[in-house]
């Protein structure tokens, strides 16, 4: 929005745009044109000085200090540029038949050239640089809001920018942040923003190596600008196959981390983590030394317009030094960060960090120094430069055709300038043979002033990067009349169709700029015309200030170098190389890799069979052996649990409580037999434990001598009965017995009964037969009684109270039987 107060601003009668302005006013046709002048009548003009704008030819920067550029002398012509490029015939003759009279302070002009890029053009250096943009009474305006560099908003207001918030209609805005896409969508045909859409694709640390990598295996003699890099985890094959070959020392990085952080060396990747997401990287163990100090370079590159492709390098920037003299990379050093990293951030905790203010001997140092040391120790510096700005190109082109789309999409109505511009920061490594090496791109390099040297580096940086950007050419109001008027009319045709109910896009109906005759809206309209893009070009070069133009380059055989890189995506698709695709490949290789080792299993299998004859027997076999050994694993744990338990039992058993002694069990059990009186039971054994029949057999054995004993417990009740009965008639004094016991228990009951029947009854005697009788009687059943097998009873009597179970019978005759006879629990038992 136009606002009152532009109107009041008061207009600077000269400066650099206020005389670029006027010379294009001055000249003979309509503006917005591009022509050509020759070289020849240049000379002439100049001879004449009757011209406002001034052409030097040399365009060698004059400070002390800087790196000296060769002059373009050789080029033959000089494209102005003006209004429209469509010209009448009346004017068309005049300037094609050579011999135009202009009016006086007009320069001559020869032909018309379209084609600007194949144009190549001497820098032109335009006289004062005290630039006031104040141009046609409207001050342009700068939003500094997102940028936490007060060296920006400070030098931009120095420069005459008008500090606005963000929801004003800024000219230009500064911020640290990727904007947002709703941001870039949302601008206006004016504005311009620091950052491109995409860049990310060379400033995160994986995407910029991705990128590199898939170009150096397109262009493998051209991409060697960068050490070999690979991505952890996916890549972690790749590495290792590599490690194995060759002995070298690896740095890993984080993703997106900057500053040193995360960083460490290492000789061996068998301690990296296999799934960590790391940038691993070749160490450039044998880098450029200054005074014994490792360091990097910051060179600062401008990107003005992605389509066509516009570079320009600053020719100051800082060279950044370790602050511990360098060593090789030990496992004793590789720790040490003030000698192995060369970041600002790190070294200036440390102690050593020297403050030198830009000169020889700091930690932190300009170009034009570390240019001046490459001059007195005889280096090309020349050349080092030109293999800078390759690879710095190179680098950029690798994301080129992500950065065009991008542009495309987020501007398609940008036809007046630029809508973005880039100024990025390039970490560069330089070894022992002044190669240089990208180690990383900044996309938004620190503009702090901490030191002396970074305020004279960067407040010149800062002011001829806004001196560049192409802000001035346009005219804001108009601009702002222009898309009002377009709204306008939008909304008119629609209420007019409405009224007439005509179709959208019927003849007649009232045309639209960005829009298709169908009605839709033209989606990658050309973003700038020639003519706009002309005056760009000539703006740009009539500013580089302390810049160089790298892209395109100066020299057209490096124009036809670089051609073949922007067709990479002839090659191979945009996005070929997605996570997508690299999975597959991944899960290719895995399979690959899978499918070997089998082989080689095989192989080996093969060869041992060869050698050793145990190994053919078939794997079947094998398995059920196996098995079978476990199964007697199992058998034999079970057993010795069940072993344990009966042992148990037996002691409970044996153990004298008077129930058993009552029973008469005890004596019997106390008493074992010798080995001889044991019974023999025949145990054949077979697979599977004990044989069917002969189990029978034993069960059916031990059944009967329970039937037995409980008989003969019957006939010990009888006659103990029979005794009693006895002892009633007749009091003989019991001899022998049993036992003692028994007999002494038997004698007091007897007498007893005696007692009582006292009255009625009258002793008699025993007769010497009866005794004999007797005793023979009792001798027998002691005989039997010790014949029969107790044991086998109390193993009865365990089954009938649960103790054992049938199967455990069935399982372990061997051992019960063992147990039993012997008294003594077998190897199994603990
Ligand atoms: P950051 O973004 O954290 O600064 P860099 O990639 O810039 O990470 O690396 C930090 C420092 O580590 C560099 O300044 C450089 O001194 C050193 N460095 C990085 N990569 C290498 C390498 N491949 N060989 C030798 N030194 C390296």
């Amino acid at each position: 929005m136009p606002s009152k107060k532009n109107g009041k601003t008061r207009r600077k009668p000269t400066n650099a745009y206020t005389r670029f302005f006027d010379a294009q006013k001055s000249l003979p046709v309509r503006r917005e044109s591009v022509y050509v002048l020759s070289k020849q009548q240049r000379q002439e003009q100049e001879q004449q000085q009757s011209r406002q704008i001034k052409l030097l030819p040399d365009c060698r920067p004059h400070a002390k200090g800087r790196p000296v550029w060769p002059p373009r002398n050789d080029v033959d012509h000089f494209m102005v540029v003006t209004e429209d490029h469509t010209q009448s015939g009346q004017q068309q003759q005049q300037l094609s038949s050579g011999a135009p009279q202009l009016s006086s302070g007009a320069p001559q002009l020869d032909a018309i050239c379209y084609d600007v890029m194949r144009e190549p053009l001497p820098p032109i250096h335009m006289e004062g640089t005290d630039i006031v943009p104040t141009i046609r009474g409207t001050r342009l305006s700068i939003c500094a809001e997102h940028t936490h560099f007060p060296l920006v908003s400070r030098i931009a207001r120095s420069m005459g920018f008008q500090q606005v918030p963000e929801h004003r209609l800024w000219n230009v805005q500064w911020t640290d942040c990727t904007p947002h896409h709703d941001l870039l969508r949302g601008m206006k045909r004016f504005q311009q923003i620091n950052h491109f859409p995409g860049m990310m694709e060379i400033c995160r640390k994986d995407l910029l190596s991705r990128n590199l990598n898939r170009m150096l295996k397109m262009y493998p003699g051209d991409y060697r600008i960068f050490p070999k890099t690979w991505l952890m985890p996916t890549d972690a094959y790749d590495v290792a196959t590599y490690a194995s070959k060759h002995k070298r020392t690896y740095i890993l990085k984080p993703y997106s981390s900057g500053r040193g952080r995360g960083i460490w060396i290492t000789p061996d990747l068998k301690t990296v983590s296999k799934r960590e997401k790391l940038i691993c990287q070749t160490y450039i163990e044998r880098p450029l030394l200054i005074d014994g100090f490792k360091f990097d370079l910051r060179v600062y590159t401008l990107i003005t317009s992605v389509d066509p492709l516009r570079i320009f390098v600053y020719n100051e920037g800082l060279a950044r030094f370790a602050t511990h003299k360098y060593v090789a990379p030990t496992l004793g050093n590789s720790h040490n960060v003030y000698m192995h990293l060369t970041n600002y951030s790190l070294n200036r905790r440390n102690s050593n960090y020297n403050v030198g203010e830009g000169a020889d001997g700091g930690s932190k140092r300009k170009l034009s120094a570390f240019n001046k040391w490459l001059l007195e120790h005889s280096y090309d510096v020349a050349e080092f430069w030109a293999s800078v700005d390759d690879a710095i190109i190179k680098t950029i082109i690798s994301a080129w055709p992500v950065l065009k789309h991008n542009y495309h999409v987020c501007f398609p109505r940008h036809d007046k300038i630029q809508g973005c511009f880039q100024l990025l920061g390039f970490d560069i490594l330089v070894d022992w043979k002044l190669k240089p090496y990208i180690l990383e791109v900044n996309h938004t390099p620190s503009l702090s002033a901490d030191e002396l040297v970074d305020k004279e580096v960067k407040r010149a940086l800062i002011r001829d990067t806004l001196n560049l950007l192409t802000t001035a050419l346009v005219d804001k109001e108009q601009i702002i009349r222009d898309d009002r008027f377009e709204h306008r009319t939008r909304l008119l045709r629609k209420v007019y169709q409405n009224k007439r109910g005509m179709p959208q896009g019927t003849p007649g109906s009232f045309p639209s700029p960005g829009r298709e005759a169908g009605g839709c809206e033209t989606p990658m309209a050309q973003a700038c015309s020639i003519g706009a893009l002309a005056q760009q070009i000539a703006w740009e070069e009539s500013h580089l200030g302390n810049y160089r133009r790298i892209m395109p380059p100066m020299d057209s055989d490096r124009v036809n170098y670089y051609c073949k890189f922007y067709d990479q995506t002839k090659h191979q698709t945009l996005f070929a190389n997605t996570e997508s695709s690299r999975r597959r490949e991944q899960l290719a290789h895995k399979a690959m890799q899978r499918q070997y080792r089998e082989k080689r299993q095989q192989e080996v299998l093969k060869q041992r069979k060869q050698q050793d004859p145990l190994l053919t027997i078939s794997p079947v076999v094998l398995q059920s052996r196996r098995r079978k050994e476990e199964f007697e694993a199992q058998r034999c744990k079970h057993r010795a649990l069940i072993a344990r338990e009966i042992y148990r039992q037996r002691e409970l058993l044996l153990a004298p409580t008077c129930a058993k002694e009552h029973l008469g069990i005890w004596q019997s059990v106390v008493k074992i037999p010798k080995m001889e009186e044991r019974p023999r039971v025949r145990v054949v054994r077979c697979t599977s434990g004990v044989c069917r029949p002969l189990r029978r057999k034993q069960l059916r054995n031990v059944s009967r001598r329970v039937r037995q004993q409980r008989e003969m417990e019957r006939e010990a009740r009888e006659d103990t009965r029979f005794v009693e009965q006895h002892a009633m008639k007749q009091s003989p004094p019991c001899q022998g017995g049993t036992s003692q016991q028994s007999v002494a228990k038997k004698r007091s009951r007897s007498q007893t009964l005696i007692c009582r029947s006292m009255d009625k009854w009258a002793p008699g005697t025993i007769s010497d037969g009866e005794q004999q009788e007797h005793s023979i009687w009792l001798q027998e059943r002691t005989k039997q009684l010790n014949g029969s097998n107790l044991r086998e009873m109390i193993f009865s009597k365990m089954y009938q109270q649960g103790h054992l179970t049938k199967n455990d019978i069935k399982r372990f005759p061997d051992l019960l039987f063992h147990m039993l006879s012997t008294g003594v629990p077998t190897a199994d038992t603990p």
